[in-house]
């Protein structure tokens, strides 16, 4: 079988689906890997370095794409607006499409991209289970973003994050608030604790307390006197209008202390809870320096204007997108770990073989043989 790697078309993009250690793997496995010339640049992995490792370089896009079984992108159609349909008409018939696809947000897409017979495999709805634990890039970006966020706002704001004594006397740490203690939270509240700062964790999910305090950190408990809707799969699940007006009450009370915050809460498949008012922006002290890594999903500061920066009142208000792709070398080599992993689980005696019946395939699998297959996607189809 034949796996390709084309060169990302999305703008900005600089990571790349696989990077040059993992053609071993999938050599092993009876794959030919074919990458796209160039496809790695941005992400350190030059065309030699991947010819060295056994793949084979192609410059005609088209031509690749033609014999590829299996066509693995960081960003593909769902995921990248600028998606060029030629990559569809040049695949053949049967050929399987693993990349992140975003595959709720535009169904009618993979709808469209299913009639032509090609599989398609979504790299976010990889199930969170401990087999298919190297698999998840959802949680390899998150943590990519996790850090990045608190490097963005200790570049930021107008303090240093340790507490330092010095001649000139001493300097008190900076306060950080992260709201949303997933694995991004999680990682952020790491970094910051790296770098000095005296760190609080929230997050709606309770279990999370032993997690923030295991990294030196105080979990902040926001009693919500409104019923919660528990999620599933280790996943917040949305919550009433009741519930979010009150933790919004609650939480303004505790932010107008904090220096720096970074909010990260989502809900899977849904737009980013609005947790942050401009009320209660307005109770923020100058120099706050707010970093929505939900602004991709909306965001979770009602401010936010995603990929800008929001001056309002001396409070600065970052909403960073696509924050993996500032790291393309170890986002790369992170997403390629996954991918690979997840590759190897779909060949059986060197073929693509996607079986249905196995838990990994039947998560991720959103199309296969010219319909689509994923019960959330058909349900949003109305199916
Ligand atoms: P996510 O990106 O969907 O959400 C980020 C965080 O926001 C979550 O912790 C969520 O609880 C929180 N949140 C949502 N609404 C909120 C609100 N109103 N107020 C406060 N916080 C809110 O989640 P994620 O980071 O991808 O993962 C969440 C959890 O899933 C992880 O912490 C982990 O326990 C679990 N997980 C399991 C596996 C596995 O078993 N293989 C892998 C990765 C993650």
């Amino acid at each position: 079988m034949i796996v390709a790697v084309p060169r990302e078309t999305y703008p900005g993009e600089t990571r790349v689906a696989l990077t040059p250690d993992s053609v071993g793997p999938l050599t092993k496995a009876g794959a030919e890997v074919v990458v796209e010339a160039g496809a790695g640049v941005a992400a350190l992995a030059a065309d030699s370095e991947f010819e060295a490792k056994g793949a084979r370089i192609e410059s005609d896009r088209a031509k690749m794409l033609g014999e590829a079984d299996a066509v693995l992108y960081v960003r593909g159609p769902g995921s990248n607006p600028e998606f060029p349909d030629s990559d569809l008409d040049a695949m053949k018939q049967g050929a399987a499409i693993i990349a992140f696809l975003d595959p709720l947000d535009d169904v009618a897409k993979m709808q469209q991209i299913a009639a032509r017979g090609i599989s398609l495999l979504s790299m976010e709805l990889m199930p969170r289970i401990t087999r298919a634990q190297s698999m998840d890039a959802l949680s390899s970006m998150a943590s990519v973003a996790g850090y990045k966020a608190v490097l963005m706002a200790a570049n930021a704001a107008p303090k240093m994050f340790p507490m330092m004594m010095t001649a000139a006397g001493t300097l008190k740490p900076a306060k950080v608030f992260v709201l949303g203690a997933g694995v991004a939270g999680l990682q952020a509240i790491a970094t910051a604790k790296r770098l000095g700062a005296v760190v609080e964790g929230y997050d709606i999910r309770t279990a999370v307390k032993e997690q923030i305090e295991s990294l030196g950190a105080k979990f902040v408990e926001i009693k919500v006197d409104v019923e919660t809707t528990k999620g599933e799969g280790g996943y917040a699940a949305a919550q009433s209008k009741e519930y979010y007006a009150r933790q919004q009450e609650l939480l303004g009370e505790h932010l107008s202390g904090m220096e720096i915050i970074i909010t990260t809460a989502a809900v899977p498949g849904r737009k980013a809870p609005i947790l942050i008012t401009e009320k209660m922006c307005e109770g923020l002290r100058p120099g706050t320096i707010v970093v929505d890594l939900a602004a991709e999903r909306g965001g979770n500061c009602a401010l936010t204007k995603p990929g800008e920066r929001v001056d309002y009142n001396g409070v600065v208000i970052l909403g960073p997108l696509n924050i993996a792709a500032q790291t393309p070398l170890h986002a790369s080599q992170m997403y390629s770990k996954n991918i690979t992993t997840f590759l190897l689980h779909l060949i059986k005696d060197g073929q693509l073989t996607l079986d249905p019946e196995d838990e990994i395939t039947a998560g991720t699998l959103v199309a296969m043989g010219g319909s689509i297959t994923h019960p959330m996607v058909k349900e949003k189809l109305g199916e």
